[in-house]
């Protein structure tokens, strides 16, 4: 009998699969980790694990606390995944831009969501993450894992995603390609991939063109992309485990989503297509070829996305190409 003792025992040891639609003309192998495959639906279930092992370690974290932490989505389902299984409260703090299913996701985990207004900077009182700071302050054993600056967030994936791709690739990855977010992701795998292969892997960095990664500060425009890109570099990003970053268009990046879903099987978030996007156009700028594996990190699903990539209407709204026009079942 395999009968596992609950639910959080399954994160990580998520797979890889090799893209064969998309990649046409593609000399090199293109293969994802898909990591919606962990329980909370995203890599962020990994950080959340790591992150509250080692608060309670240090003793930051103590039986009966409560985690306060300002957070779109994937992390707080993670950190709300944990904190139920060990019988923490978990309140999440999140701008009033995000959509209600997203609230609702965290709700049903037994989250309490607390909202505040979009669009203030971080320093304003009512910002979110001002907000979560004092929440976590000012309640008896308030805990913030604060994923920008928390450097479990990296370990966790250094001690976890990086093994696992040099072990199912059986050390023949040559290339890694990531989004950057908190830039976690990056740093973490990235460095587990360098070290190991003695220097031998190239890390690419994936990037929304108009964040902060790859236009520098001052070339800075809003994108669409969710989770990945910033207009700020943050503290867990160690941008000298990275070799190359690949700016991709916001329509470039949900064209691929969308192909992701349709020729390949794979209902992936935007930040997903923009990272294979990233892959492709290097494998064709160098001309890699058949020796060559990359290895490409899809960090989430696309079921939280039907309102926007995957909803015609809102793609047309935008200016977004690729939307392929409905065909009604014939009439009999
Ligand atoms: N894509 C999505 C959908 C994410 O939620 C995140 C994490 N914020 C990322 C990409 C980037 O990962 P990281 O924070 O590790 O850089």
């Amino acid at each position: 009998m395999t009968i596992h003792t609950r639910i959080t025992d399954l994160i990580g040891n998520t797979p890889l699969i090799r893209l064969n639609s998309v990649t046409a003309g593609v000399r090199a192998t293109i293969a994802v980790k898909v990591e919606y495959l962990n329980p909370g639906g995203s890599s962020k279930d990994r950080i959340a694990e790591r992150i509250i092992d080692a608060a309670e370690r240090s003793g930051e974290l103590k039986p009966g606390g409560v985690i306060v932490e300002p957070t779109s989505g994937n992390t707080g389902v993670g950190l709300a995944l944990i904190a139920q299984q060990r019988g923490y409260r978990m309140i999440a703090v999140m701008q009033d831009k995000i959509s209600q299913d997203k609230r609702d996701v965290l709700s049903a985990y037994g989250a309490e969501v607390v909202v505040t207004p979009s669009g203030l900077d971080p320093e304003d009182p009512e910002s979110y993450y001002s907000v979560a700071r004092r929440l976590a302050d000012a309640i008896p054993g308030g805990y913030m894992p604060n994923q920008y600056a928390n450097p479990n967030g990296p370990e966790s994936h250094y001690r976890t995603t990086g093994p696992e791709i040099w072990r199912d690739a059986e050390g023949r990855v040559t290339h890694f390609v990531a989004g950057i977010g908190t830039g976690g992701t990056i740093t973490g795998t990235g460095r587990y991939l360098k070290e190991v292969s003695g220097g031998a892997v190239t890390v690419i960095g994936a990037d929304p063109e108009g964040s902060v990664f790859s236009s520098g500060q001052g070339h800075i425009h809003p994108f669409l992309v969710e989770g990945a890109g910033k207009e700020e570099v943050p503290e867990v990003y160690d941008p000298s485990v990275v070799d190359r970053i690949v700016a991709v268009p916001d329509d470039a990046s949900f064209e691929m989503t969308r192909r992701l879903a349709r020729e390949e099987g794979l209902l992936v978030g935007g930040s997903s297509g923009m990272a294979v996007a990233a892959a492709i156009r290097y494998a064709r700028e160098r001309d890699l070829d058949e020796d060559q594996l990359m290895v490409v990190l899809l960090p989430d699903s696309g079921r939280g996305y039907m309102s926007k990539i995957f909803n015609d209407d809102w793609m047309r709204a935008h200016g977004f190409g690729d939307v392929v026009e409905r065909t009604s079942a014939p009439a009999l």
